[in-house]
């Protein structure tokens, strides 16, 4: 199969004009990409990292040290008070090319909250349609036991047992074919002559003229190596796809649509910690898929209320080696000689934007920090949720389940489950990831209160959208990918049902 073609020298006549000019490549970016082309016929993308074919992605598949390249600054971005690392991608086709391909619709309770609360006026069957389209497009399949392997069905075995509710995850791949990135499953598909893609390429200024987008100045590097220099582009619209924290962040850097104050704010992260569990028998982990199951006993899709998910993972032993007490010779012998007997799985806190206070500023040169901290709610929901993923695997047969704690903490038994609550999850009691920012530019009808209406468009600044995880009103409390594609697809079918003005 043919790759799009990724531009890499300066173009020789300047600014490029285009009907559209999508910064950011990622989940929503390749949506828009491939559902524009279908009636624009010159759509300039710029992306941040660089390109990597689906030839070198297959060859290095194995090799975690060159796919870490994928990953925004190796994959290591802390908040200011160091609470929680959070993870994206940054390269064609975003986090979308990083992440494990999960799909989950959103709950109907958060949607009814953004409906009635946030004054999104996207209703449920417009959501569902969307969802339908995305989906024939990444191909989603459940997972099967089989092909999970053993590791998840620990998982399912303990859930079963303490009668939780829990189901095989959907995944977005083809067998023999492998993930369906947005890159894949979208940017190949879409008809090439009226896409140019320029990758090492960073928007830095969005050009205003009389409240109207008019184009981007970029720095564009045609070699990551090369010294960058100035991209000018002009375009009839401008859709500001650069995923959370960035699109905050180049809205705070050119200062727009953000009289209200609202740019940054509401950031949730789907703070999440792990437990490893140690069985009898070899499980083999990594000859399987590295997510595949839940538990959503306690999440709002059975509560009704923000509450936590518990999901099955297995990671690479550099992570094991990162959330397992490894340090010493001891400890490293110990643990390490276990690693084909674990079973491991993440607890997914559903926060709330406004209580933890989660927030995009600049500092002083000018980049993105984000402040973030767990509300006492969700400190108490990450408690309960260690303490239900140890439970769950102690109950499968587990010899002793250890917990993401800085503390060392070993739970061989029921009646040592109050250790997890003595350790509890306040400030540097946990080693606390995320891998779901989202939110910082809301969604809403409300403009006092939002930065994009339900179209995504600026509420202040003319042919100017802003589509990605940002929108998010607040955090969906399960993985999100499916939903931004869902929203970049109502999007872009609005962009091309309504000409700009
Ligand atoms: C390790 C990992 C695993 C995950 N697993 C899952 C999963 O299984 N299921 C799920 O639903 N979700 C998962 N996610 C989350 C999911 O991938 C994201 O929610 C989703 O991709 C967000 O889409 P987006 O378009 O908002 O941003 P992204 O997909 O992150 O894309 C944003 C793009 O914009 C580019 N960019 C940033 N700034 C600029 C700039 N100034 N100029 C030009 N380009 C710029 C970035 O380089 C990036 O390529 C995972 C994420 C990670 C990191």
């Amino acid at each position: 199969m043919s790759e799009i073609i990724v531009k890499e020298n300066l173009p020789d006549k300047q600014p490029v004009e285009a009907d559209i000019c999508i910064i950011g490549s990622g989940a929503a970016g390749c949506v828009l990409a491939y559902e524009l082309a279908k009636t624009h016929k010159r759509i300039v993308i710029l992306e941040k990292g660089r390109h990597y074919s689906i030839e070198w992605i297959k060859r290095m598949q194995n090799d975690e040290h060159e796919l870490l390249k994928l990953w925004k600054n190796r994959g290591i971005f802390v908040s200011r008070n160091y609470s929680v690392n959070i993870a994206q991608g940054q390269c064609v086709g975003g986090s979308t090319m990083i992440n494990y391909g999960i799909c989950f619709e959103i709950p109907d309770a958060v949607l009814t909250d953004w409906q009635q609360t946030h004054k999104v006026s996207i209703s449920k069957d417009e959501l569902g349609a969307a969802y339908k389209r995305v989906g024939e497009m990444i191909d989603i399949r459940k997972i099967t036991a089989q092909e999970a392997g053993k590791s998840h069905v620990k998982l399912k075995e303990g859930c079963d047992k303490l009668g939780y509710s829990s189901d095989w995850m959907s995944k977005c791949y083809i067998p023999d074919k492998g993930k369906q990135s947005a890159y894949v499953a979208y940017l190949q598909k879409a008809n090439f002559e009226s896409i140019e893609l320029y990758a090492n390429c960073t928007a830095k200024k969005i050009v205003v003229e009389n409240k109207k987008a008019v184009g981007v100045i970029a720095d564009f590097k045609g070699n990551q190596f090369d010294k960058p220099k100035d991209l000018a582009v002009t375009a009839k619209r401008i859709i500001l796809s650069a995923g959370p924290i960035a699109s905050s962040e180049l809205l705070l850097q050119c200062n727009l649509s953000n009289s209200n104050g609202q740019v940054g704010k509401h950031l949730s992260v789907h703070p999440s910690s792990s437990v490893v569990a140690e069985f009898d028998e070899e499980l083999q982990g990594d000859e399987g898929y590295p997510m595949a199951f839940y538990c959503d006993e306690f999440s709002i899709r059975k509560k009704g209320k923000p509450g936590f998910v518990i999901e099955s993972v297995f990671v690479p032993p550099s992570q094991y080696a990162i959330i397992t007490p490894s340090y010493g010779k001891e400890n490293r012998d110990f643990y390490l000689s276990k690693y084909n007997h674990a079973a491991m799985a993440g607890v997914l806190v559903h926060d709330k934007p406004d209580e933890p206070k989660g927030i995009v500023t600049l500092n002083w040169q000018k980049d993105a920090v984000v402040d973030y901290e767990l509300s006492k709610v969700d400190q108490k929901n990450m408690t309960e949720g260690l303490k239900e993923a140890a439970r769950i695997y102690l109950k499968a047969g587990a010899k002793q389940v250890i917990t993401g704690h800085i503390e060392k903490t070993v739970i061989e038994n029921e009646e040592q489950l109050g250790l997890i609550d003595q350790r509890g999850a306040g400030m540097g009691a946990l080693l606390m990831a995320s891998a779901h920012p989202q939110g910082g530019n809301r969604m809403g009808d409300d403009k006092s209160a939002s930065v994009v209406d339900s179209h995504c468009c600026s509420h202040e600044i003319k042919n100017l959208f802003i589509c990605d995880a940002s929108v998010f009103p607040t955090a969906v409390g399960v993985n999100p990918q499916y939903t931004v594609m869902a929203i970049a697809t109502l999007t872009a079918d609005y962009i091309n049902n309504n000409p700009p003005t």
